[in-house]
């Protein structure tokens, strides 16, 4: 069993946090792209559709422990670099900012996804109280990652999958509510809606399901199956704690979900995950995790066409 460290606990829920108690001058605080400008098409490249968009390969194949090796080497050059300077406050945020963004490289994780740091909290889930080392705020689409960490903190790499598989669910889950209220009208006759778009299982129809990619492949949803979710659980300690509270109605299952796949990510990519006979043999949780990586560039797309 893996036990997470106080100092790497995070929260999820980044709704009703006291406003920010002080940051540092330099390197705290700041909000930025994470796109470095050399990444960025010159505007009249930019084309509005069909980005391709780069699919997390699936836990323990070849070409998925190539990406987390490629990951780890270029985190080891940074961390290298950092413990060779004068390790001034700009440049330990700056090398912490970096590993976040060769993580978020390895996950596959969009450019539209923000980095910010903040200083640490306290929050409690259930009777447990954690140290935050980071989060994710799905309102403005942000990773946060706490200023008490430092860059050759091996846990570091690992908390940064933690929140980026947050935005990945968060982006799927909002993709499917999508998806929801578009099938809504679709079974309203009275909205214009089509006959037989799902078939009698609940399942779309084949001829539908370019329409609904995510229905497709995730026609149960989120919290279709909770009871067995509950049950699967036990890959950390934190993980746990979000269902024990969720057994107390102090959290809920979809948050218990979501904290278990980001606890997966963690896990991921510090290379334990695919050896561990409960992720094997998990056909709860493993489905999920990989539909998620599978769904998230169409879920992106679906967002940001949504949004125009
Ligand atoms: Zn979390």
């Amino acid at each position: 069993m893996l036990r997470v460290r106080d100092a790497w606990e995070e929260q999820k829920h980044p709704r009703g946090q006291p406003k920010n108690p002080g940051q540092f001058a330099s390197g705290g605080g700041v909000s930025s792209s994470r796109s470095a400008p050399s990444e960025q098409p010159a505007p009249s490249a930019v084309k509005k559709t069909a980005t391709p968009r780069k699919v997390k390969a699936e836990s323990g194949t070849q070409a998925a422990k190539a990406s987390a090796e490629a990951s780890k080497a270029r985190i080891d050059t940074i961390v290298a670099e950092y413990k060779s300077s004068n390790k001034t406050l700009v440049e330990e945020r700056k090398a912490v900012k970096d590993i976040a963004h060769a993580v978020f490289e390895y996950m596959g994780i969009d450019k539209s996804v923000g980095y910010s740091t903040e200083w640490p909290r306290k929050f409690m889930v259930g009777d447990k109280q954690y140290e935050t080392g980071g989060w994710f705020s799905p309102k403005d689409n942000v990773v946060t990652i706490c200023t008490n960490t430092r860059p050759d903190n091996p846990g570091l790499p690992g908390l940064i999958s933690h929140e980026a598989m947050h935005a990945k669910f968060e982006a799927v889950k909002k993709a499917y509510d999508l998806e929801d209220e578009k099938l809504f009208n679709d079974m309203v006759s009275e909205r214009g809606g089509r006959k037989g778009v799902t078939a009698p299982d609940g399942k779309i129809r084949p001829e539908y399901q370019a329409e609904y990619p995510i229905h497709t492949v995730m026609p149960n949803g989120f919290g279709g199956n909770a009871d067995t979710l509950r049950k699967d659980d036990g890959i950390t300690d934190y993980s746990r704690a979000y269902w024990e509270a969720e057994a107390t109605n102090s959290s809920d299952a979809l948050l218990a979900t979501n904290e278990t796949l980001a606890e997966m990510a963690r896990l991921d990519h510090e290379g334990s995950l695919p050896r561990l006979l409960w992720y094997k043999n998990s056909k709860s949780y493993k489905p999920l995790y990989e539909a998620i990586h599978k769904l998230y560039p169409t879920a992106v797309q679906m967002l940001q066409a949504n949004s125009k």
